[in-house]
This record gives structure tokens, sequence and C-alpha cells, in this order.
């Protein structure tokens, strides 16, 4: 009998089991697949040694074409890109591993299903076995949505999702994506900086989800300046005559690309018999959740994608913490509202707090200001005029609410970022702040300071 049985072994599982374990819980963890889940296997951890890659390589192609570094144009090797793909992957898996282990969790392989629930026992089948135990957490995180259709194309094009992208052993001439959310920017950033001919095909009026508008703006120009062909407001309608049609406010344009890569967002992955035996409510958007992340059945709490909330690796290991806490007697919430959002294309975009239009809907006195991120004299020395902005949102007593920014560096900044807006810092304390030179962060001084 263990004290809880986690199912799903990504970000959301193995962080709530190694932290439960910590605490001295007997408990149980079951994988279907590897252990590390989408992040690990096939998502942020992959994708971001591919993006390191074509932007190295980009890079140095920038400073041949200046004469800056002399020599020929350098050019990817996409079968040894998959070798040290799986290499890295291999890595990161073997010390989760070694943490579970540390952390005294047995880890099954299987896919677990409900066997019963009952007088506070819940009992699983894992392999023909049945576990129990006292307490569950659901974190079986979610899939790619499908796009009906499409599937017609793929007798002149091949269909694919960004899972088989990482697969491809040779870089294809060119590619539609369908989707201009985070996954699909990153996937276009990535083939458009190793040579492959990019269209972005996007049914919303801006790229990058829920951006704030001027940097979604801002980011498309970017994008299209390095040649990648973005098209919003348009929608992919169908499959006529071997090729795709997209539709744009009535006109219709057609193309038949060599691959399309659909990647309109993720659905959690609900297993309905599992949750309705467990007395678990929950819809399409995903299993409902209190702030401790306790589902409408007591003994049974969720966390990471299956959820529904911010579908981000660091919301999963926020849930879980939060969750190891609970189970453990300690109050522990969660808060949404300052959760840093990253794109990690290139140039990457951070998004954290509220947006102009969000202020704008919600009523909320804001003041805002942007600059460009050539006031940091260290991203101009290294990056030029490419483009890049940072820009800060705050309220009427002049604490930070919000801040987006396009420029490489994004991903490092977000930490102070998170900490000034989930402080509460005023702009004086912000300013006060003594910021190495020269660093990007400079910019956040910049901004804090354009208000007085
Ligand atoms: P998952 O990682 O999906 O793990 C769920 C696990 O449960 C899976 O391993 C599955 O096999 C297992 N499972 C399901 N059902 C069962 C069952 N019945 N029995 C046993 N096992 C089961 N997020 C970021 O924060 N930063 C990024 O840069 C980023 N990049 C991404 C890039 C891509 C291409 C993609 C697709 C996603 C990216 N994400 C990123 C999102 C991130 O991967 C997810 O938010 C995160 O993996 C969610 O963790 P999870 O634990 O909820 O679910």
């Amino acid at each position: 009998m263990f004290d809880v049985i986690v199912i799903g072994g990504g970000p959301g599982g193995y962080r709530a089991a190694y932290l439960l374990g910590r605490k001295n819980f007997k408990v149980a963890l079951v994988e279907e697949e590897n252990i590390g889940g989408v992040c690990l296997n096939q998502g942020c951890i992959p994708f971001k040694s591919y993006l390191h890659t074509a932007r190295t390589i980009q890079e140095a192609n920038c400073l041949v074409k200046e004469n800056v570094i002399a020599g020929n144009a350098v050019s990817l090797s996409q079968s040894l890109l998959c070798e040290k793909r799986e290499a890295i992957i291999k890595g990161l898996r073997q010390g989760v591993m070694n943490s579970l282990k540390t952390a005294g969790i047995t880890v099954y392989k299987g896919t677990a299903s409900i066997a019963e629930c009952n007088d506070g026992m819940l009992a699983f089948h894992v392999n023909g076995e049945i576990i129990k135990g006292k307490k569950a957490v659901i974190a079986t995180g979610s899939e790619e949505k499908q796009l009906q259709g499409i599937e017609d194309a793929s007798t002149f094009s091949r269909v694919i999702g960004s899972r088989e992208m990482l697969e491809f052993t040779e870089i294809p001439d060119n590619i539609d994506i369908i989707g201009g959310g985070a996954i699909g920017l990153e996937t276009a950033s990535f083939l458009c900086d190793v040579g492959c001919k990019v269209t972005v095909i996007e049914a919303g009026s801006h790229i990058g989800g829920g951006l704030d508008q001027e940097i979604a703006d801002g980011l498309k120009k970017i994008l299209g300046k390095k040649g990648i062909q973005i098209f919003t407001d348009t929608k992919f309608a169908r499959v006529k005559d071997q090729t795709l049609i997209y539709e744009s406010s009535g006109n219709e344009q057609t193309k038949s690309p060599e691959y399309v890569i659909v990647s309109i967002g993720r659905k959690p992955r609900i297993d309905g018999k599992m949750l309705d035996v467990l007395g678990v409510k929950y819809s399409i958007d995903g299993i409902e959740i209190d702030d401790s992340c306790r589902t409408s059945n007591e003994n049974v709490y969720a966390c990471g994608d299956v959820t529904g909330k911010l579908m981000l690796a660091h919301t999963a290991y926020q849930q879980a913490r939060v969750i190891a806490d609970s189970m453990a007697g300690i109050d522990a919430k969660m808060n949404y509202d300052h959760i840093p959002r990253i794109i990690y294309s290139n140039p990457e975009v951070l998004s954290i707090g509220v947006s102009e239009e969000d202020c704008k809907k919600r009523g909320i006195y804001f003041e805002a200001r942007t600059l460009p991120m050539t006031y940091s004299g260290k991203y101009f020395a290294e990056n030029g005029k490419d483009g890049a902005k940072a820009k800060m949102i705050i309220n009427e007593e002049k604490r930070m609410v919000g801040f987006h920014m396009i420029g490489n560096c994004a991903s490092e900044i977000s930490l102070a970022v998170e900490m000034m807006i989930a402080n509460h810092m005023r702009i004086d304390s912000v300013q006060n702040i003594i910021y190495p030179h020269p660093t990007y962060g400079e910019i956040i001084c910049d901004l804090a300071e354009a208000f007085s």
C-alpha cells in the first residue's frame, strides 16, 4: 500500500513524486513511455538544443557575411544534431531517475488504468499488476490538437507534428507551419536559421498567442526580415487538387509545400473512465482543481498540462510543489498571475504579468514605456540594431505589473523580472538595484527611469 500513486512521469509527475518522497511519503510513479514526459523527450529540452545550434549557425554566418570572421559559411549536420539530442535526453533522463532513486520512489513502467476506488483506497492496474494507494496525483499531460481535413494533404505534402519534426534526418527545402503560437514560432525559427523556406499560417490577428500586441507586431517584423513569411488572420480552409487552400477575408491562396507542420495547440490528456470512477470532475479543458491542486475527490490531486492551466513545464513544477506541501499539511496555493511565458525563437520573447490589452480590457489604470534593446550597450555590441525591444507596464501605485521583451537573453532576464513583479516592486526600488554593466538587464533600469 503506497501513500501516494503518481500517474505520469513528466515534469508535473516526477517533480511531485520526488518532493513527496523527500517528505517521507511512500510513493509509486507510473510512466508508460519515458520518464521526463513531453518536456524532456519531445519538447522543451530537444527544442532548445536544436534552437541553440541553429542560432549559433545564424550568428556565425552573419559574422562571415560581415567579413568579421574569415572563412566559409557554416551549415548544419542534421543527423549529428539528432545524435547529440539523444545524448542530451539520455543524460538528463538518467539525472531524473537518479533523483527519484535518492527520494525512494518506486517507478513502474506501464500504463495505469483504474481498478477501483473504495473506502479511501485507490487501486490501479499496471502491466497486469494491481497497485494500491491512499492518495493519487494525476499528471497525464497533454497531446497535440488535430486539424480536421489536413490529412487529405498527405498525398502531396508530408503532414506532421512538432514531435516528428525532431526526427528529420535532412532539412527540407520548404515547409508550411499552421499555427503561430510558441511551438509554431520556435519550429519556424529553427528551420529558418538552418536554411529552410518557412511560411507560418496564423488564424488570429497576432502571432505568439496572448502576447502584448506591440511585442507581437515587433516579433512579426523581425521574423519577416529573417525570411519567415507570416500570414495572420489566415486559416487553413481545405485541400483541393493537390494544393492546400488558405483563406483570409474571403480571399484564397493555394500552396503545395514539401511538409506541413500542424501546431495549433495542445489539449489535456483525459482518461474519462479513470476520472469517472475516481469521482473527479473534468471537461475537455482539463481536470478541475482548486488553488491547492486538489480535485473534487479530496484524495486525488492533479498537476501539469492535464489541468488545462498555462501549459508550461514550470507551471507543472510549481503545482507539484503545492501538492507536496498540501499533502504534508502546509498551506500552499497556486498563483498563476506572474508565470513567465517565453518563446525561444531567435530572437527570444518574454512575457510576464499583464499586457497593455489586458489592462484596457479590465479597465485597469496603467502606464507603459517601450525602449529598443539598443539602450543596453552589450545588446547593441552583440546583436546590433535587430529591432528587439522591451516594454514595462506599471499601475497607479507605480508598481511593475507587466514586462514584455523581444531579444536574445529574454529567458535569462525572466527570473529577475518575475521577482520584481511577484514582490510588487515600485519603479523607485527597481531603479535602486545595482545593475552590472554591461548587461542586457540594464534595460530594466532604463525602462523604470523612463517613467520619471
Ligand atoms: P507531460 O510532460 O506531457 O507528461 C505526462 C506523462 O504522462 C507522459 O510521459 C505520458 O507518457 C504519461 N502518461 C499519460 N497517461 C498515462 C497513464 N495512463 N499511465 C502512465 N503514464 C501516463 N514548456 C516550457 O515550460 N518551456 C518550454 O520551452 C517548452 N517547450 C515546449 C516545446 C514543445 C515542442 C512542446 C510540445 C511543449 C513544450 N513545453 C514547454 C510544454 C511542456 O513540455 C509541458 O508543459 C510539460 O511537459 C507538461 O508536463 P506534464 O507533466 O503535465 O505532462
